[in-house]
């Protein structure tokens, strides 16, 4: 075989390979869940203002691993994964983040949320539940870009996705709620989670 033949073949393979993954993409079934721990995975440069801050990754991971190791418990199938993904389905999708303000203690908590009505029920779901609790500021849904055209939703294709937005790391008194309540809101996205999906799990003990 020349060098020209087998430069085709294998382009050739590539291409089968690339088509049959993406058939079996598209058969498989959705993962019932799928929590992502914002920032997880990525490095100074393309993480932008959360470089500054190494805490924020380090809280979403531990909330995301805590609202895993309940789901699971409650023998719910879950995926945890990080920052950059491939392109995947789910019945469930949450993406763990803490916000950071340049003008400290001026943001608080939110919610994203693709521009479905799934989504926007999920996420209001969420909202009543942890908005009576979190004694700090609220913003509007959406009120960022980058909560409303997250990355994410074109690659983690969820019939329901929420952005939750837990509260600001940068507001000494914001962190100093949340640290000893991290396990506690992990535990109530879990719950959130577990119902949304129609499962009869205890609501956690705030
Ligand atoms: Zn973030």
């Amino acid at each position: 075989m020349n060098i020209k033949n087998k430069a085709a073949t294998v382009f050739t393979v590539l291409i089968l390979l690339l088509i049959g993954y993406i058939i079996y993409q598209s058969l498989k079934a959705p993962t019932p869940v799928i929590i992502q721990a914002g920032h997880e995975g990525r490095t100074c440069g393309n993480t932008g203002a959360v470089c500054k801050n190494y805490t924020e990754v380090e809280w979403n991971i531990l909330v995301a691993n805590e609202a895993a190791r309940q789901l699971r418990e409650w023998g719910i199938e879950v995926k945890r994964v990080p920052a950059d993904v491939l392109s995947q389905r789910a019945q469930v999708a949450v993406a763990i983040h803490f916000d950071s303000a340049r003008r400290i203690c001026r943001s608080g908590a939110s919610v994203g949320y693709p521009d479905t009505n799934a989504s926007r029920m999920f996420a209001t779901h969420w909202k009543q539940l942890y908005k009576p609790w979190f004694p700090f500021k609220w913003h509007n849904d959406n009120f960022t870009d980058n909560l409303k055209n997250y990355y994410a939703y074109k690659t983690i294709r969820a019939e329901k996705f929420a952005v939750l937005e837990l509260g600001e790391i940068t507001c000494e008194k914001q962190a100093k709620w949340l640290r000893p309540r991290l396990e506690k809101i992990a535990k109530l996205i879990a719950y959130t989670i577990a119902t949304e999906l129609g499962k009869e799990v205890p609501k956690p003990k705030l």
